[in-house]
């Protein structure tokens, strides 16, 4: 592929899908997100922080936050058996490890923020647009932030390092790079690589998802201005 090739979906190689954020969604929850990008569809709630029943979780120094990543079982093409599994307790987990350098949790001991990140429909690259969800949910709900954490994926398809990959690309191509950034700082709070990439490739990669970041996060601010004003 070269730079001017486009890709499957007429998409060229730095090019992300199309983007749709929307804050503020649930009426009952504290903060919640709406996201969708290509043709996946999430939906982010956020309670807290407060005190939970969950006591063992909470901490006297500081706010905990639970995460919770679903894949409804009509979000994927073959029906997907309901509840955990060992891909969403890991993607829950690296939620909370990308989402938690964001947060002023210190304010909050004995409490728990808990987020639950529903994906409606699935196409490749969920778990960085769950945590780009999770994290304007969480600005909805007005938790003490000191940037609002942003994901986007890079990877390898056909010999060339692309943007942002579709369900497609993410199975027949050969490298796959998510990554969440704090886009003020540019800081990486998650970093997955899977497949194979040369280091100059790698790095190309890097900067392409920190380029892609830097887009989505201007939807993430503009979802929350709409909701808020400036
Ligand atoms: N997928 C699926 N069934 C599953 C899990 C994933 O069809 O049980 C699809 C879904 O479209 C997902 C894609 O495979 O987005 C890539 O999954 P991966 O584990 O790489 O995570 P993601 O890219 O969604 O973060």
């Amino acid at each position: 592929m070269s730079e001017d090739t486009l890709r499957g979906d007429g998409r060229k190689f730095d090019e992300l899908r199309p983007i749709k954020i929307e804050a503020g969604v649930l009426k009952r929850a504290d903060g919640s997100a709406y996201v969708e990008m290509g043709g996946n569809k999430i939906l982010a709630s956020v309670y807290g922080p407060r005190s939970t029943y969950m006591r063992r979780f909470l901490r006297p120094d500081t706010g905990v936050i639970r995460v919770r990543y679903n894949m409804a079982p009509f979000s994927v093409d073959d029906r997907k058996r309901p509840g955990p599994d060992r891909r969403s307790i890991e993607i829950s987990k690296i939620a909370e490890d990308a989402l938690r350098p964001a947060l002023l949790l210190e304010s909050f001991p004995n409490s728990m923020v808990e987020v639950s990140i529903e994906v409606i429909e699935a196409e490749g690259g969920t778990r960085c647009a769950g945590i780009t969800a999770a994290a304007v949910a969480l600005a909805d709900a007005g938790v003490p932030m000191k940037d609002i954490p942003v994901g986007c994926a890079a990877g390898k398809m056909d010999d060339k390092v692309v943007l942002d990959l579709s369900e497609i690309e993410d199975k027949e191509g050969q490298a796959d790079v998510p990554i969440v950034i704090l886009p003020r700082t540019e800081e990486i709070t998650l970093l997955q690589a899977d497949g194979n990439l040369t280091e100059d490739e790698f790095e190309e990669a890097l900067d392409l998802a920190i380029g892609g970041c830097q887009q989505i996060a201007e939807y993430q601010r503009k979802a929350l201005k709409a909701r808020y004003g400036e």
